[in-house]
């Protein structure tokens, strides 16, 4: 027993003369999608950066794969996740209580945005589908439940006058694994909305004939004339091997959200890493390339900015 006591009284004494050189340890999770997305590289990417500092911050930085932008809201006001990343229009459906969210998120704040992210429908050559509205009569993957994939296309859905009964076949699949399921010829056509270039659409379209489908027309107008967060958006035929035309569209913007409960320096901390690694952190994807400081702090964000964020981007003349 003597031995126990000891160890503990030694163990208790390195600890304290760590805690007198170093911060408290604190971690954070970001919420980020799934593995074949943009988030996913997001979410590292800030944590690698934010964890370059830890031992002056204390600050230690994590970024789990997860359902999406519906999932990674539900999970910073359930306190599960510090930060996540979200579409803009979730981020103000999910400030409101509209759409996917029943209850409105006062506490959701905004920290930056990130790339454009364009609905995206893609389909197999031999289906014949060509617009969005010739989806009706097919088996389409709608995306997982708490995807921003899945939340847009109930919107899309209901502005079209379309509902789930109108296909023939519905599926739920997680984007990871919606491209091989239409490959199988399970599906004939999925949504995803995320940045571009995308490796799992390269795939599909390496692996199987399919392609982009439009998503056009007096509906989407509407849409985006309503809608401060929805714009037109074009994937550019050359982001893909293969494609030879350009996709229209529309579409909304990543951002990065967290709640008014985490602490002002953590944000401070995570937003200085980004934007002083700026160059660094535009290299991790290609969907990052054509960000801009200025955009980031207010393309897309409808939630208040946090104070930790409002604070660098003072500081670095980037708001007044
Ligand atoms: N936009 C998708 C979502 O909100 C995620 C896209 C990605 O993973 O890059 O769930």
């Amino acid at each position: 027993m003597n031995f126990v006591k000891t160890v503990t009284a030694a163990f208790a004494l390195a600890s304290a003369a760590g805690a007198a050189n170093a911060q408290e340890e604190r971690f954070m999770t970001i919420g980020t999608g799934g593995q074949t997305g943009v988030y996913y590289v997001v979410g590292q990417s800030i944590c690698r950066l934010v964890n370059r500092t830890s031992e002056e911050t204390g600050i230690k930085c994590t970024a789990p794969s997860t359902g999406g932008s519906v999932a990674n809201i539900n999970a910073i006001k359930a306190g599960d996740q510090t930060m996540g990343v979200a579409q803009s229009d979730q981020q103000y459906y999910g400030l409101n209580g509209e759409g996917s969210f029943e209850e409105p998120f006062e506490n959701l704040r905004a920290v930056f945005s990130v790339h454009p992210e364009p609905f995206t429908v893609v389909a197999r050559a031999d289906s014949g589908i060509e617009s969005f509205e010739d989806l009706a009569g097919k088996r389409v993957n709608i995306g997982n439940p708490g995807s921003g994939q899945r939340a847009t296309m109930d919107v899309v859905m209901e502005a079209t006058g379309m509902t789930e009964d109108d296909f023939s076949l519905v599926s739920e699949l997680k984007a990871t694994e919606q491209a091989q399921a239409m490959c199988d010829n399970k599906i004939d056509a999925f949504v995803y909305q995320v940045g571009h270039p995308n490796g799992s659409i390269q795939e599909a379209f390496s692996s199987c004939e399919s392609g982009f489908v439009n998503v056009t027309g007096e509906a989407i107008d509407g849409l985006i004339e309503e809608n401060d967060f929805y714009a037109t958006a074009t994937i550019p035929a050359s982001a893909y091997e293969g494609i030879e035309e350009d996709t229209e569209t529309f579409g909304v913007r990543a951002t990065f959200v967290t709640s008014a409960d985490v602490p002002e320096d953590m944000v401070y901390e995570t937003v200085k890493a980004v934007f002083e690694n700026f160059d660094r952190f535009k290299d991790l994807h290609p969907a990052f390339a054509n960000l801009t400081k200025e955009e980031m702090v207010s393309a897309g964000l409808s939630a208040p900015l946090h104070p930790g964020a409002e604070k660098y981007y003072k500081e670095a003349g980037l708001i007044e």
